[in-house]
């Protein structure tokens, strides 16, 4: 398969400021401070047959992610869904991923960068999922090294970019081992998430979850929550600790780019990839594609 062209190099247009520019115009200096020191909030997002799924919720989460981190990000909600729709629109798209982007600039280059200007750019482009092929046979995670940190050592409730160093090392000492991706544990050694994904697991007609209290509690977490709840399926929101990682039959990865995806291995212990995760992952893509109604 041919290697796809790097991201500045490609054609389309970005929304960018308030105005559609070139994609390859859509640039930022070298001295700008969400680049040195991860001042920078973001979305993904997916548009299935012409339509955001959960499009408000996101944009909701981007002001308060930029909030968190002490900037108001100058667009509206209203403004910034219109934004998104024009990109879209723009670039011929109806089924793709959406990536919002809020920044801080380079009026100020140290840690305080109180004056900053705040930048927002929004992207689109194809992206099928988020595992490819590896998805439909069941993803393989490692054991990450790297815990989420404490709610008192980062905001982890923000989608900001910072918080994603972790993931990318996590990510990339898997890969290099043959895997797909890892299971993070968090601060006090409990499961907490893969590096860009929420976790869930299935035993004896029951799903598990950890509670989200210091990693992000994804739209799409809580959209299969609630679809499971609509099916009288019980989920137990809960404290998981590795130890209990053999005991499951069946487990899966929910987020907007992985949308619900099956796991066939953690660190050893192995997965069916049943009838349930599979049933859940046609019902979610029936429900984000609105053959059924939420
Ligand atoms: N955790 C992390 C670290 C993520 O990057 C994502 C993807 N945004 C998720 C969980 C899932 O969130 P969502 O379902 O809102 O996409």
């Amino acid at each position: 398969m041919a290697t796809p062209p790097p991201f500045d190099d490609r054609d389309g247009v970005i929304w960018y400021d308030g105005e559609l520019v070139n994609w390859r115009d859509a640039k930022v200096h070298v001295l700008t401070h969400g680049l040195h020191y991860a001042s920078s909030v973001f979305e993904g997002e997916r548009c299935y047959s012409g339509e955001i799924f959960k499009s408000r919720e996101h944009t909701e989460r981007l002001h308060k992610s930029g909030r968190i981190m002490g900037f108001d990000i100058p667009w509206t909600v209203d403004q910034i869904e219109e934004a998104k729709v024009a990109t879209l629109k723009a670039n011929n798209l109806t089924d793709a991923y959406v990536r919002p982007v809020a920044w801080r600039g380079s009026e100020m280059m140290a840690v305080s960068a109180q004056r900053s200007k705040i930048h927002l750019a929004i992207a689109t482009w194809e992206w099928p999922n988020l595992f490819g092929e590896a998805s439909v046979k069941g993803v393989r995670l490692d054991m990450a090294e790297w815990r989420r940190p404490a709610p008192e050592s980062a905001p982890y409730d923000a989608k900001a970019a910072g918080l994603y160093m972790i993931c990318t090392l996590s990510k990339h000492a898997a890969e290099a081992k043959g895997y797909t991706d890892a299971l993070m544990l968090d601060h006090r050694g409990r499961v907490a998430e893969a590096t860009g994904a929420n976790v869930f697991f299935y035993k004896d007609g029951a799903v598990h979850t950890p509670d989200p209290d210091c990693f992000l509690d994804g739209i799409t977490r809580r959209s299969v929550i609630g679809m499971l709840k609509d099916c009288q399926v019980p989920v137990h929101e809960r404290a998981i600790m590795p130890g209990e990682l053999g005991s499951f039959e069946q487990c899966f990865l929910t987020g907007t780019a992985a949308e619900v995806t099956p796991v066939a291995e953690i660190g050893g212990h192995g997965y069916e990839v049943g009838a349930f995760v599979k049933g859940l992952a046609q019902d979610y893509n029936d429900l984000v594609n609105r053959r059924v109604s939420a």
